[in-house]
């Protein structure tokens, strides 16, 4: 049995049978990261010794009986959410060696049910980037096809995921991170809603996007990542207080026939090539085959998200980016004449491109005299995003898209052409915009690729979106448990 191919709920299963262990467990998935990982790229750090030791522990408790759902499970976390005992770089030079004094929230969280971290996940420097491919440390690679990126910002999460180098990730998404590498990789990303996921300890891109989400293998691993990960936290201001927690996992199987799905026109209507367009819709059959009831809709203030997206998240950027000073955190620029040159020297050297770019938009547009202009408008924008989206859960519950208007593209093909890179979130960022949840399931395949689709809900509707992507997943059958995909990609990766 290959071990590393195993979903969270077989694994649990046969770990509480103690008919494996997770010391097993995890040493097949350190074996697998050492054969491919050189390759795939989907990991900054990984620690073997802590991996093993954590996972005697969790065999401790399992033995004693008590383990719960994800005691054993190996598992990986994006690079920009802190970690004690392993380095926290967010794929930064100036964050390279920096171990954070405390952990992430979602950190301690998971090490509170025995799960084994095996190691930290690349993504793109600061988690701003779509491609991966703005990572200081290194390249990952899509696993179905080594000359395509894997998405971003959360592409070594979703690489690991899908080839089997953990069961699960966890990624931030602040305009689609999680949703369209999960896509671009045939996995399942959830963006939670805003504030249902603590962000304490994650290293801050943009304060009011931000959220961390699971990448699984399947829909039902997804409700049990989320289920313990979730929660009020004091420590984080924007963290959801009232009692809104529910058992995401047992209400996944229930009826889906009261609701209501609307496809939204301007989503559809985009400029995507034709073929995959047609791709594209084979799924509004599926879901009709499932009895769900569909509607077209219209959300015609979908073209302002893209620049809203790009002025709010640049602004906080700007902001939450201006403590790297070489004075509190990691790198420190050298020979320097005074500690002016030594701040400047440190951001000019620690930083990479992109990250340059969008602190210089974001300060642009916070400045005084273009402040009105520019945040302003964004913001005033974004209030009428939200009340639209509001508008439209009075007249369905959940609204279907495409997650991406491609499927994975080539290493280099868009590096050289931000706008160009930046048009790939159009249909994720709306979500981040107004706050509310959205899953990205694999839909099917095009060109031998997959391609993702993705449920946005109301606010706090996550267990109704795990019961939509639940029955598609079923009907559908396009998940990494389908033999004949896993075989195609275990051929592919035996070429390592
Ligand atoms: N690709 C988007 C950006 O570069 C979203 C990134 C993210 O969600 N972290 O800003």
């Amino acid at each position: 049995m290959n071990l590393t191919k195993l979903t969270i709920l077989e694994a649990r299963k046969l770990l509480d049978k103690r008919e494996i262990s997770s010391v097993e467990l995890t040493q097949s998935t350190i074996d697998r990261i050492k054969k491919i990982d050189p390759v795939i790229g989907a990991f900054i750090s990984f620690d073997e010794d802590l991996a093993l030791k954590q996972a005697k522990k969790a065999d401790q408790l399992i033995s004693s009986g008590s383990s719960y759902p994800l005691t054993g499970i190996p598992f990986q976390l994006k690079d920009n959410m802190c970690t004690t005992e392993i380095p926290t770089t967010c794929a930064s030079k100036i964050l390279k060696n920096f171990i954070p004094p405390y952990n992430a929230t979602v950190t301690n969280k998971i090490y509170d049910q025995g799960a084994v971290l095996v190691g930290k996940g690349n993504l793109d420097e600061f988690a701003m980037g779509s491609s991966t491919e703005n990572s200081a440390i290194k390249q990952t690679k899509n696993p179905w096809d080594f000359n395509l990126v894997p998405g971003g910002s959360s592409g070594g999460g979703a690489a690991a995921v899908a080839s089997g180098e953990c069961m699960f990730a966890l990624g931030s998404d602040t305009g689609g991170s999680i949703r369209q590498p999960a896509a671009f990789c045939g996995i399942v990303g959830l963006k939670p809603t805003y504030g249902l996921v603590s962000r304490y300890g994650l290293i801050a891109f943009a304060s009011s996007l931000d959220q961390i989400g699971p990448l699984t293998r399947t829909v039902a691993d997804n409700a049990l990542v989320l289920e313990a990960i979730a929660g009020n936290d004091p420590h984080d201001a924007t963290s959801i207080t009232t009692n809104y927690l529910t058992n995401y996992l047992d209400s996944i199987n229930e009826d889906l026939s009261e609701i209501q799905i609307g496809i939204p026109t301007e989503y559809w209507e985009q400029n995507i090539e034709p073929k995959f367009k047609s791709s594209l819709k084979t799924v509004i059959e599926t879901l009709k085959d499932i009895g769900v009831t569909l509607k077209e809709i219209s959300l015609p203030l979908t073209e302002q998200a893209l620049p809203v997206y790009y002025l709010i998240a640049n602004s906080e950027a700007s902001s939450n980016l201006s403590r790297y000073d070489g004075i509190k955190y990691g790198y420190v620029a050298s020979d320097t004449k005074d500690i002016w040159e030594t701040i400047e020297n440190t951001k000019g050297e620690g930083f990479g491109p992109e990250v340059k770019r969008r602190i210089l938009l974001g300060t642009y547009a916070l400045s005084t005299g273009f402040f009105d202009q520019y945040y302003l408008k964004a913001q005033k924008v974004r209030t009428l995003i939200i009340e639209e989206f509001k508008q439209t859960f009075d007249t369905c519950d959940v609204i279907i898209a495409p997650t991406s208007p491609s499927v994975a593209f080539p290493i280099g093909s868009k590096i050289t052409n931000p706008l160009d890179m930046y048009m790939n979130d159009i249909f994720t960022q709306p979500a981040n915009i107004a706050g509310i949840p959205a899953i990205s399931i694999p839909g099917g395949f095009h060109n031998n690729l997959p391609f993702g689709i993705q449920f946005i809900g109301n606010y706090l509707s996550e267990k109704t979106l795990f019961k939509l992507a639940n029955a598609y997943e079923k009907a559908s059958s396009f998940t990494l448990t389908n033999n004949i995909i896993n075989e195609t990609m275990e051929n592919q990766l035996n070429k390592l």
